[in-house]
């Protein structure tokens, strides 16, 4: 880790803000030989848990950077079986989802971003590419068209640092997208809310329905509680509908949401508003947004990070091929076109998973005190119990799905191919052992790219794509670049993967 009077006045790459996505790009960068410099101004330890539901695809490009099996090992509560609704945790339970029964994801993992961020960091410590500036506070940008220079403080030390590609990694508030001038659209305002780290031994409360979610629907004291670490570590989501709550205001909301009697420790408190809005552009010149500086989402669905881990996947192998020179640099314009679609849907899924949570509440009738709610719960009659437990099972796909994945620029979306995870090179599948060890050798070596080749791949091709095809080109991200039969056409096809979308291209994906 480096003090702001050690950063070198030049990096290739400079990466602004180090949570789990400006780290994850620098590593992903490090795949590919490019050098790049983290500022962060904490100590990149967050304290608080927020997001913790790792989906598989960012598992996979975990897997890629050598963190998958750490973030594993580090996952505290295993078993995330029951998603649960409940009038208070020590109270009367409404109903559940049980996601053994719905097919439990597999490859997730439940991991808390406190916990998670260690690991990248770590990762980063022993890294030669990959060096992060922490307690550094970016204070500034200014860019023309070769390069960037950032204006760094680190105490009362500050420093001047060109790059030639900035990463906004800056989050939700992004200082970096606001000096590039690029806006936000979509609804700005969905609710304001706190989030209340607590410090509490739940084991009694959770051991037989363990889950990392409850909501809570007690009127007087409603809220979302998340478990992170059962014996200590948890989030109390309490709304603030528009209104400033005291420490013991929070302390007496928590209490009777939670309810037994419950002892519990605030460790923080923090207030924020739940947004569903995207940057209008991902990239100017030479500098791009990424994570929540691009997209920031309610948290119903857990797909602001995952989508964050996208990003920076599409992203890391095009600027390195374009900053070694391989690529043009139009092919950086493809990250925009291929992600900020994703960024849409993922935040519409996830708005639509705050709105339907409703359907909850709705099903069971009004009521305005918890003495009110738990005789309703008391005198359900049994078509009324299945009407609410169905609005129940009307939420499993919140919890289930794995988001959308990013498209490609030419059309072709991203499927499982069952390709082993190595990183860095694109890769030929083919039907039939090879015949093109030659022609292969003389691409690699005319497009100057490494191309891995995976013959008599058809027994794990999911996507059925060697069906009616000798060949399948997969990118260095895994997304399909071409599908064909003769090695001069997979030339034609590189060479325009290589040179990026034209004109044609951005302008059928506006129009779309
Ligand atoms: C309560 C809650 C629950 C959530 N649950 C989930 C979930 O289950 N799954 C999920 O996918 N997402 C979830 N999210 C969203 C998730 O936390 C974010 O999407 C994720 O943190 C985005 O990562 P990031 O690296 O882009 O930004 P951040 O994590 O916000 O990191 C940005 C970093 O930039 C640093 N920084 C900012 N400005 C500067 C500057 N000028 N100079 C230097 N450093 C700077 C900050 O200190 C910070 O460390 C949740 C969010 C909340 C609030």
């Amino acid at each position: 880790m480096t003090r702001v009077h050690d950063i070198p006045d030049s990096v290739p790459v400079l990466i602004i803000g180090g949570g789990p996505v400006g780290m994850s790009f620098a590593l992903l960068l490090e795949r590919y030989g490019i050098q790049s410099l983290v500022v962060e101004r904490t100590d990149a330890l967050p304290q608080t848990p927020r997001a913790h539901v790792i989906r598989k695809r960012s598992m996979e490009i975990f897997d890629k950077i050598g963190a998958a099996s750490a973030i594993f090992d580090a996952v505290p509560e295993p078993e995330t079986r029951f998603i649960t609704w409940v009038a208070q945790l020590a109270g009367m339970e409404i109903g559940r989802i049980d996601m053994a029964k719905e097919g439990i994801p597999n490859g997730w993992a439940n991991l808390p971003q406190n916990l998670l961020c260690p690991i990248l960091l770590d990762q980063m410590a022993h890294s030669e590419l990959a060096d992060i500036a922490t307690e550094t506070d970016c204070l500034d940008i200014a860019t023309d068209a070769d390069r960037i220079t950032a204006t760094l403080r680190s105490g009362d030390e500050t420093k001047t640092v060109s790059a030639r590609w900035l990463i906004a990694a800056d989050g939700a508030n992004s200082q970096t997208r606001n000096t590039l001038g690029i806006p936000l659209s979509g609804p700005e305002d969905l609710g304001q809310f706190y989030m209340v780290h607590l410090k509490a031994d739940l084991t009694e409360w959770v051991k037989d329905r363990p889950g990392p979610l409850f909501w809570v629907l007690n009127p007087e004291a409603g809220g979302t509680l998340i478990v992170h670490e059962l014996e200590k570590s948890h989030v109390f989501m309490v709304p603030s509908r528009g209104k400033e709550l005291t420490q013991d205001r929070l302390i007496e909301h928590i209490r009777h949401g939670l309810g037994g009697g419950i002892p519990f420790d605030i460790l923080s408190a923090g207030r924020w508003t739940a947004r569903s809005q995207i940057a209008d552009r991902y990239r100017q010149g030479r500098a791009f947004l990424v994570g929540d500086a691009a997209h920031r989402f309610p948290p119903t669905g857990g797909l602001g990070l995952n989508t964050g881990i996208l990003d920076a996947h599409n992203l890391a192998w095009k600027l390195a091929l374009v900053d070694k020179g391989i690529a043009q640099e139009a092919l950086l314009d493809s990250y925009d076109m291929e992600c900020r679609s994703v960024a849409a849907t993922n935040a519409e899924a996830s708005l639509h998973n705050m709105m339907t949570l409703g359907e909850v509440h709705k099903a069971l009738g009004p009521f305005k005190t918890l003495a009110e709610l738990e005789r309703r719960l008391d005198t359900l009659t049994p078509q009324e119990k299945a009407s609410v437990q169905r609005a129940i099972d009307n939420q499993t796909s919140h919890f289930t799905s794995d988001g959308i994945l990013p498209g490609t620029w030419s059309g072709e979306p991203h499927r499982d191919l069952g390709v082993p995870a190595n990183y860095g090179s694109f890769k030929l599948l083919m039907k039939a052992p090879p015949r093109w060890a030659a022609p292969l050798a003389m691409l690699e070596k005319k497009h100057r790219i490494r191309i891995e080749l995976y013959p008599s791949i058809q027994a794990t091709d999911h996507g059925g794509y060697l069906k009616d095809k000798e060949a399948v080109l997969l990118r260095p991200d895994d997304q399909v670049a071409w599908t064909g039969a003769t090695p001069e056409d997979l030339d034609v096809a590189l060479a325009a993967t290589l040179a990026g979308p034209t004109a044609a291209h951005t302008s059928a994906v506006t129009a779309a």
